[in-house]
């Protein structure tokens, strides 16, 4: 099953990831990160298709996106 980590750390809440996933199973969070935005969360993680729309959309390389023990990590640089 996929699995998605959001780092909430480097999430500046521009809710790209939330438009880009297909499921729309992404949401933002009430809390705020240390840099002071709304963080980006998964809501419905066992609906999750594993496509890594979200990972790709991000503009910071907050989402990381898991498949069968193998992490995913796209666009960094
Ligand atoms: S991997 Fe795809 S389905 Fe899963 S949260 Fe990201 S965009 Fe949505
Ligand atoms: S696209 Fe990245 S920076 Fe924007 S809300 Fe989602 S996780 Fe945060």
């Amino acid at each position: 099953m996929p699995r998605v980590l959001i780092e909430q750390a480097l999430c500046k809440g521009c809710e790209r990831c939330v438009e880009a996933c297909p499921q729309k199973i992404l949401g933002m969070s009430k809390k705020i990160n240390p840099m002071g935005y709304f963080m980006a969360q998964v809501e419905e993680q066992p609906r999750c298709i594993g496509c890594c729309l979200c990972a790709i959309s991000c503009p910071d390389c907050a989402i990381q996106v898991g498949m069968g023990g193998t992490q995913y990590r796209l666009f960094e640089y």
